[in-house]
C-alpha cells in the first residue's frame, strides 16, 4: 500500500520531526528534500520516513508542497553517518541535515551541475604575451594566470583580481568568456605522473605496503618528523586507488589548502581534482559536491566541511595534520571532522590515515594500545638536520617589548648572516591593556570580562571577545590623570620596535588583523619566500603547513601563558606549535634553531619536550591525563550557559547538574564539575556559565545524554537561558 504521511526533518531549532500528508500525485522517497508549509512560512526538510500512522489527527496535517528530487540526495551509508552525527553531538537533525548540505541544495537549487562562467586567452591574447604588458600589473596577472588553460571567473577573483580588469581584457579581445556545464567522467586511462614521483625510502615503502594491504577499515596513524615525506606517502597511496578507479579523499586543515598543496597533487595525478572549502561561492560548492558523486573527480581535496562529501566509490580517506583544532566546529553541529572521518571510513569499509609530526593524545593513545596502526617515519627525508633548540630564562631580565637582551643578541647574528628570523607572540594588537600610570586603573570592555587590547595602527581600542571598539581613552577614569601606559605587548608593538632595533631589516607581520583579505595570506608567504622580508612576526596561523628554508632562528617568545593555562590542551598545543615551527625552519645546509623564552626552565613538560622530544613529552602528558581523568582516559561534554541574568544561567545549570545527577545510568563513573564561571564570564555583555560532565567511558557518556536531554530541554530555566552541549569540547572557554 501507498504511504501516506512522511515525516519531515527541518532546519528549526527543535529537536523533533514534523508530519505532512502525502498528495496523490507526488511519488516521494526517503531521504529527498521537499518545501512543506511551516506556520507562515515555507521551508525545505528532508523526508526521514514514510509511514501510514500518525500519532496525531490525520486531517489536520498540511501535505507537502512538492518534491525535489528523483533519489535520495546522500548515499545511504553517509545518510547514515549524519544522522548519526545529529544524535553524537547532540544536534537536532533537521538542522544537522540542512548545515550537511551544499548552499545551493539548501536554498531548493536542483541537485545538478550548475553552468559557471569561465574566461579563455584568445589568439590575440596570446600574441600580446610575447609582447609584455607594460605596467598593466592586474593584466599581466590575469593573462598569465589564463596561459595553461581556462579558470572560473570566481577563481580568478580568488586571486585578487577585480572584474573590471576583466571586463577590460574582454574589450581588448584578449580573453574571452563562456558559461559552461563541464561533465566529465571519463578518467584518462594513464591517471599518473612518475616524472616527480620520489623512490620511497624504506620507512615510507613499509607504510605504503601495509595500508595498502589492509582489507576493509582499518585506522593508521602516520607519525612522521616534520619534513619525511608523509605527503608523499598520501600521494602514492591515492596512487593505488585512482588506479583501481576508486576515489580518495584528502582533508586538510583550514590554512593547508594552500595552491602549493593543491598544485602537487595537480601534478601527479592526471584524475580530476576537486578542492571544497569555504571560500567556494555556491555553484562552485555544488558542483565540486556532484563531481564527487557521480564520479567526475578523482580526488577530493578539502578542509573540515569536505567530510560529508558524497562519493561514489570512496577508497581511501586521508587526515593531514590530524592534531588541528580547525577539524573542530565551534557552532551547530560541534562535529570533529577527524573523529567523524575515522566513523566514515569504518562505515564504507575502507582504510583511513591520519598524518601528524605532532599526534593529537587522542590519537596517540589508541595507536600505542594497538587500536590503530602506528607507522612511524624517523627521518626526515632528503637528510635535513632536526632544529637546535634552547631556553633562555627571562627571570629577573629586562625585556623590551618582550624581547631579553641574550635573544637581541642572537637575533643579530643569524640577520647579520642573511638569514630570516621568525617570532611568535599569540597575541594580536599593540598592547593587550591600557593602565593608568597613577592609580591602575584598567580600560575594561564594559561587555565583557576583558581589557581593551590597544591597537596603534587604527588608533582605537578594540575587545577581542565582542569585537566592540572605542577611540583610544587619553585620560583615566578613575582618577582623571592623562599619564597612561600600555601593558604587556602584542604582535603590533613588537613590529614597531623592531623596526627601530632593527632599522636595516624589513619586518612583516603575520596575524588575522593583516591577513582578512582573500589572497593576502598567501601573497604575504609568497614575498617571505622571496626574501623581501628578513624577521617575520606572527600568531599561530604562521606556524602551519609553510616551509621557510632561509628562517635559521625561531622565537616562541611568552611560553608562560601556555604552561599555565586554565585549559588542559594548552601545554599540548604549545610542544605541537613547538615541533611544527622546529620542523618547517631551515634546510640541509642551514640547520633551524628554535628558542623559548619562558620564567619556568623547570617545567617538566618543557624538559621532557627539549631535551627528549614529542613522544617523550606525550607520554608524560598522558601520563598527567591519566591521574587527572582526563581525555583520552575519560571523555567530556561540556554545557556552556549565557544571559543577560548571571543567575538564570547558574540556576539552569544547577537544574542540570540535578538531572544528570539524578538520572539511573549516571553511575560511579561519572562526574559533575560546576557549575562554574566560564573562564571569560562576561561577554558582549551575557554571564556565562558552563558544567562539565565527565565519563569514563563515551558508551556511557552518549546514553545518559541521549535519554537526558529531552529532560534537560523541559527544565524551567531551560527557555530562559541560551545554552548548548559541546560533545567532547576542544577548547573549554
Ligand atoms: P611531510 O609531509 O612529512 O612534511 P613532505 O612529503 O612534504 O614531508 O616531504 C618533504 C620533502 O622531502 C619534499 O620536498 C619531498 O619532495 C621530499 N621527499 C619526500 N620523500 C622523499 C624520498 N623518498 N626521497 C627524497 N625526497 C623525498
Ligand atoms: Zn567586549
Ligand atoms: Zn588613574
Amino acid at each position: 500500500m501507498r504511504p501516506t504521511i512522511a515525516r519531515v526533518a527541518l532546519p528549526v531549532p527543535l529537536d523533533k520531526e514534523f508530519e505532512y500528508t502525502i498528495p496523490s500525485h507526488l511519488f516521494p522517497v526517503v531521504g529527498v528534500r521537499v518545501w512543506v508549509p511551516f506556520g507562515p512560512k515555507k521551508l525545505l526538510g528532508v523526508i526521514t520516513a514514510l509511514t501510514h500512522q500518525s500519532e496525531y489527527d490525520i486531517n489536520k496535517l498540511k501535505p507537502l508542497n512538492s518534491v525535489l528530487d528523483f533519489e535520495p540526495i546522500w548515499p545511504e551509508k553517509l545518510y547514515k553517518l549524519i544522522y548519526w552525527s545529529s544524535r553524537f553531538y547532540q544536534h537536532p537533525l533537521g538542522d544537522t541535515l540542512n548545515g550537511a548540505m551544499p548552499g545551493a541544495l539548501r536554498k531548493g537549487k536542483p541537485a545538478q551541475k550548475q553552468a559557471q562562467k569561465s574566461w579563455t586567452i584568445t589568439h590575440q591574447g596570446r600574441d600580446q604575451l610575447m609582447q609584455g604588458f607594460g605596467r598593466a600589473v592586474q593584466q599581466a596577472k590575469v593573462m598569465h594566470a589564463l596561459q595553461d588553460g581556462s579558470l572560473s571567473h570566481n577563481e580568478l577573483l580568488n586571486l585578487e583580481i577585480p572584474s573590471s580588469v576583466l571586463k577590460t581584457l574582454e574589450q581588448k579581445q584578449w580573453i574571452t568568456s563562456s558559461e559552461v556545464v563541464e561533465i566529465n567522467n571519463q578518467w584518462q586511462e594513464v591517471r599518473v605522473n612518475a616524472q616527480d614521483k620520489r623512490e620511497l625510502n624504506h620507512e615510507q615503502m613499509l607504510a605504503v605496503v601495509t595500508v595498502n594491504h589492509v582489507e576493509g577499515y582499518e585506522c593508521a596513524l602516520l607519525d612522521g618528523v616534520t619534513g619525511s615525506g608523509k605527503t608523499e606517502v598520501y600521494l602514492q597511496l591515492i596512487e593505488a586507488i585512482v588506479n583501481q578507479g576508486k576515489q580518495a579523499l584528502v582533508l586538510v586543515p583550514e590554512i593547508g589548502l594552500t595552491p602549493q598543496t593543491i598544485n602537487r597533487f595537480k601534478r601527479r595525478f592526471n584524475v580530476p581534482i576537486a578542492t571544497i572549502h569555504s571560500a567556494l561561492n555556491d555553484t562552485e560548492r555544488l558542483n565540486a559536491w556532484l563531481e564527487a558523486k557521480n564520479k567526475e573527480c578523482g580526488i577530493v581535496i578539502g578542509t573540515r566541511s569536505a567530510l560529508l562529501t558524497p562519493f561514489a566509490d570512496l577508497g581511501i580517506i586521508i587526515v593531514d595534520e590530524e592534531h588541528d583544532s580547525s577539524y573542530k566546529q565551534q557552532d551547530s553541529l560541534r562535529y570533529h571532522a577527524r573523529d567523524m572521518a575515522i566513523m566514515r571510513a569504518h562505515s564504507e569499509a575502507i582504510p583511513i590515515v591520519l598524518g601528524s609530526a605532532t599526534p593529537s593524545l587522542e590519537t596517540l593513545n589508541n595507536a600505542l594500545c594497538g587500536k590503530y596502526l602506528h607507522l612511524k617515519l624517523t627521518e626526515r627525508a632528503g637528510g635535513a638536520l632536526p632544529a637546535k633548540n634552547s631556553v633562555i630564562d627571562v627571570k629577573g631580565l629586562y625585556l623590551e617589548s618582550g624581547l631579553s637582551a641574550p635573544l637581541i643578541a642572537q637575533m643579530r647574528k643569524h640577520l647579520q648572516q642573511g638569514n630570516q628570523v621568525m617570532l611568535f607572540l599569540n597575541r594580536r594588537g599593540f598592547s593587550p591593556a591600557m593602565m593608568c600610570h597613577e592609580c591602575g586603573w584598567i580600560a575594561e570592555c564594559h561587555r565583557c570580562d576583558a581589557y581593551y587590547t590597544f591597537h596603534q595602527g587604527s588608533s582605537e581600542m578594540r575587545c577581542h571577545h565582542c569585537g566592540s571598539q572605542k577611540p583610544v581613552v587619553h585620560q583615566c577614569q578613575s582618577c582623571g590623570s592623562t599619564h597612561l601606559v600600555t601593558v604587556g605587548v602584542g604582535t603590533e608593538q613588537l613590529e614597531t620596535h623592531l623596526d627601530d632595533l632593527f632599522p636595516e631589516f624589513k619586518t612583516i607581520r603575520i596575524d588575522r588583523d593583516n591577513t582578512r583579505r582573500k589572497g593576502s595570506l598567501e601573497a604575504a608567504l609568497q614575498s617571505i619566500r622571496n626574501g623581501e622580508y628578513q624577521i617575520l612576526i606572527g600568531t599561530q596561523m604562521l606556524a602551519k603547513g609553510h616551509h621557510f628554508p632561509d628562517v635559521t632562528l625561531v622565537a616562541l617568545l611568552d611560553v608562560d601563558s601556555s604552561l599555565y593555562s586554565s585549559d588542559f590542551r594548552a601545554s599540548e598545543k604549545l610542544a605541537q606549535l613547538f615541533i611544527q615551527v622546529a620542523g618547517r625552519a631551515g634546510r640541509a645546509s642551514k640547520p633551524g634553531h628554535v628558542v623559548l623564552q619562558t620564567h619556568h626552565p623547570e617545567h617538566s613538560l618543557l624538559q621532557a619536550l627539549l631535551h627528549k622530544g614529542y613522544p617523550e613529552f606525550a607520554h608524560n602528558a598522558l601520563l598527567e591525563r591519566k591521574v587527572a581523568q582526563l581525555p583520552p582516559y575519560a571523555s567530556l561534554s561540556l554545557f556552556r550557559a549565557e544571559s543577560n541574568h548571571s543567575q538564570l544561567a547558574e540556576d539552569f545549570l544547577r537544574q542540570v547538574r540535578q538531572t544528570l545527577e539524578t538520572h539511573p545510568l549516571f553511575d560511579q563513573q561519572c562526574w559533575v564539575l560546576g557549575p562554574t564561571p566560564a573562564p571569560m564570564a562576561k561577554r558582549a555583555g551575557k554571564s556565562r556559565w558552563q558544567l562539565i560532565l565527565q565519563c569514563q567511558l563515551r558508551s556511557t557518556m552518549q546514553k545518559l545524554l541521549m535519554s537526558a536531554k529531552p529532560v534537560i530541554e523541559m527544565l524551567p530555566n531551560a527557555k530562559k537561558v541560551r545554552w548548548n552541549i559541546d560533545v567532547e569540547p576542544q577548547d573549554l572557554s
